[in-house]
């Protein structure tokens, strides 16, 4: 394909307005994104085609397989129909002849490759059955001598009705009339060794026909780092800048860590671990601070999150505040609520209690409480918090398992629901003369998910993060062992073993993806089959569709022992915590992903005794499933655990593709483009401090309008 002539100048393109093309191929183009001048030059080619060589006809076919250009005349063109109706085209050069094979095809393709005309056909060398072939060679009609192209032809990610050649025609266009100022300074670029733009640019759309083709092909080629980099500088700026837009806003200073914290370090029945202490340490200076913090505190399965949270929220009650405690399940909250209110209560400090549970009267009673500052710390799923409860005064949100929520409802806590909830902070013409800077709470996210590290500096970027490092001590280290489904039976006479040793014992049922009816079913057959072995046990059951208050009372049955075996589907991945439980059976353990068995496994060796998880599997395992049950059985570490789980998935899925923020990277690769990642978070905090107008416009051109969305 030989390189589109320029075409005179589209005055609105380099203004930043839609192209004045016809409109049909402009919609097409809107539909890819591709609106302006430069939304088409960043518009880069997926790979390319190397149309700068033809080989002889007959070194083609002694290349056999592989891709290559060549070029002849027809000497036959007939449709065929057998096996089936196809068009066969054999063309010659003066090595030899070669058969064009086009299984689909239109009837004016027959004229048009009519007996000696001259072709250049690209495609893989086969050999058929007579002689060396191409099905479905790219091809086209040419005169003799007609030049060949001097660049690599580019293939770009094209979408519905958009050909190759109307994408080419668009993007020359667009180079053509780009305004092609290099949004970073010329020492900057040599400093860090970038290609100029317009050098990268142009040479990707069109690169020379010596270039290193396999560096292009990796993306390793200076154009590509030039790209890439751009692509991770516009990330890191525009979170820099949610950060710093966060610091503008206000927030209560909580200075107090009086009477209420005292009071509860001094009433805990253990000692705080050195890594509880540290990351306290780090959250009460975050609280001081009179912009709001916004902090992860991470820590693996049982490393002691709750009562760091407890002591924030002591904190927050200490300065004259309320705190706000959510959890994303039931079960989870009810917990957090025995727990919470047992330690605070006694010190005199009332806790409110939300959930779907309570009659309407007793929310109605909650709500008030809550209204009017009686209830010193509420706790509740975030469902109802969100709801649009009124605070007297609220200083301080802890979102536990914060991982667990969704895109949409982290969004909606970081900027619209924190802004809802802290409405009634500060009212617009409050006393403290702050005016109308929106004064929002500090807020505080809990996870045992760790986030790798280039994540981190990513999608977390806004973020200070807080890590327990360090479980706390008297723990013994569970034993993971990965068993034949068909052993069942010495399973369930190893859970009779162990309730006779006074202990008790978590049974997972199978994860049922695609139907929750399904998974219900399993579930309630399992509890059947499970009390039916063990006549002896209780044997309790709990899932997801079962009333708030029914789960309640079977999760309160096994804390205080009364079952031995509690049956479960996932509803107890997350923060269940029954210290006597130690065995943790999970079937068709293949069928988890791996953060979730951590999880799972994580709600045993909770206490002294030394604990265990059987995975059982259905075999076949397949490779990845193997790969997952064998990190399982190798260690504990959460932290080694997210790692192997980066390595099996990507970074893509670890998060969930739009959580990472992988999604809107079109070039870069938070896994195998870490030293940028790190290059660009160094270069935008230096450009933030000493050079406005270059964040200026790096932004507008690599962000526009979609600023927004690197918020989430
Ligand atoms: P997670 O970090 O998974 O949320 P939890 O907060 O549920 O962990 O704590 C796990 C268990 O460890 C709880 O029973 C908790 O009371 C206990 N615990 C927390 N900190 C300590 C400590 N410093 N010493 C002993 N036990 C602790
Ligand atoms: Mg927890």
């Amino acid at each position: 394909m030989p390189a589109p002539k320029p075409r005179p100048a589209v005055k609105s393109a380099a203004s930043g307005k839609p192209a004045a093309r016809p409109n049909k191929v402009a919609d097409k183009l809107a539909r890819l994104g591709l609106k302006t001048a430069i939304d088409l030059a960043l518009h880069l080619p997926m790979r390319y085609e190397d149309e700068t060589q033809v080989v002889p006809i007959a070194a083609a076919s002694f290349m056999g397989g592989s891709h290559a250009q060549v070029e002849g005349v027809v000497t036959s063109c007939d449709v065929q129909f057998r096996p089936r109706r196809q068009l066969v085209v054999t063309i010659a050069d003066d090595s030899g002849p070669l058969v064009m094979r086009f299984l689909n095809f239109y009837g004016s393709q027959t004229t048009q490759l009519a007996e000696g005309t001259r072709v250049r056909a690209r495609g893989e060398v086969r050999h058929g059955f007579f002689g060396a072939e191409m099905v479905h060679p790219a091809y086209k009609v040419i005169n003799e001598g007609a030049p060949l192209p001097t660049a690599l032809t580019p293939v770009y990610p094209a979408g519905e009705g958009l050909s190759q050649v109307l994408l080419r025609k668009a993007i020359h266009d667009a180079l053509a009339q780009l305004d092609w100022h290099d949004t970073l300074p010329d020492a900057l670029c040599a400093a860090l060794g970038l290609m100029p733009f317009e050098q990268a640019v142009r040479l990707l759309h069109n690169p020379p026909a010596e270039v290193d083709e396999h560096a292009l092909e990796e993306r390793s080629h200076p154009a590509w780092v030039r790209m890439k980099f751009d692509e991770l500088l516009a990330q890191q700026l525009s979170l820099k800048r949610a950060q710093q837009a966060r610091r503008n806003k206000g927030a209560a200073p909580l200075t107090r860590t009086a009477e209420i914290s005292a009071e509860l370090l001094a009433a805990l029945p253990f000692q705080l671990t050195p890594a509880q202490q540290r990351v306290l340490t780090e959250i009460r200076a975050d609280l001081h601070q009179p912009y709001p913090m916004q902090r992860l505190l991470q820590g693996d399965v049982g490393s002691g999150k709750t009562v760091v949270a407890a002591l924030a929220a002591a904190q927050a009650i200490d300065s004259g505040y309320q705190a706000v405690l959510m959890a994303p399940t039931e079960i989870l909250a009810e917990q957090h609520f025995h727990k919470i209110a047992a330690w605070l209560e006694p010190l005199g400090v009332p806790v409110a209690w939300l959930t779907g549970s309570l009659k309407k009267k007793q929310k109605q009673e909650a709500l008030a409480k809550i209204e009017s500052g009686h209830a010193r710390l509420v706790i509740g799923t975030h469902a109802l918090i969100q709801e649009g409860v009124q605070f007297e005064q609220l200083g301080l949100v802890v979102v536990d398992e914060q991982h667990r929520f969704g895109v949409g409802q982290r969004l909606a806590l970081r900027n619209k629901g924190l802004a809802d909830v802290a409405a009634d902070v500060a009212p617009a013409d409050s006393p403290d003369g702050m005016g109308d800077i929106a004064t929002v709470p500090h807020q505080l996210m809990m996870s045992a998910t760790p986030i790798p590290r280039t994540l981190a500096m990513t999608y977390y970027a806004d973020l200070e993060v807080s890590v327990i490092d360090q479980l706390p001590p008297g723990r013994t280290p569970i034993v993971t062992r990965v068993v034949d489904q068909n052993r069942r039976e010495e399973v369930i006479a190893r859970v009779h073993a162990a309730a006779q040793e006074g202990r008790q014992a978590y049974w997972v049922c199978p994860l049922i993806e695609e139907s929750e009816a399904l998974q219900l079913q399993t579930a309630t057959d399992t509890h059947a089959a499970l009390q039916a072995a063990l006549p002896d046990l209780r044997v309790g059951l709990v899932h997801g569709r079962l009333k708030p208050a029914e789960k309640q009372m079977v999760m309160e049955a096994f804390i205080r022992g009364e079952t031995h075996v509690l049956v479960a589907t996932t509803v107890i991945e997350v923060g269940v915590d029954v210290p006597n439980a130690s065995l943790m059976v999970i079937e068709h353990a293949e069928r988890f992903g791996l953060s979730q068995l951590h999880q799972l496994r994580g709600r045993v060796g909770r206490g002294a005794a030394a604990s265990v998880c059987l995975l059982l599997y259905q075999s076949p395992l397949g490779p990845v499933a193997r790969q997952r049950l064998m990190t399982m059985r190798e260690t504990t570490d959460g932290f080694e655990i997210a790692r192997r789980d980066l390595e099996i998935r990507g970074p893509g899925e670890f998060l969930g593709a739009r959580q990472s923020g992988q999604a809107l990277l079109r070039f870069a690769d938070l896994e195998t483009d870490q030293w940028l990642v790190e290059k660009a978070r160094d270069t935008a905090h230096m450009l933030l401090q000493n050079d406005p107008a270059t964040v200026t416009r790096h932004l507008a051109r690599w962000l526009g309008e979609k600023e927004e969305f690197l918020k989430v």
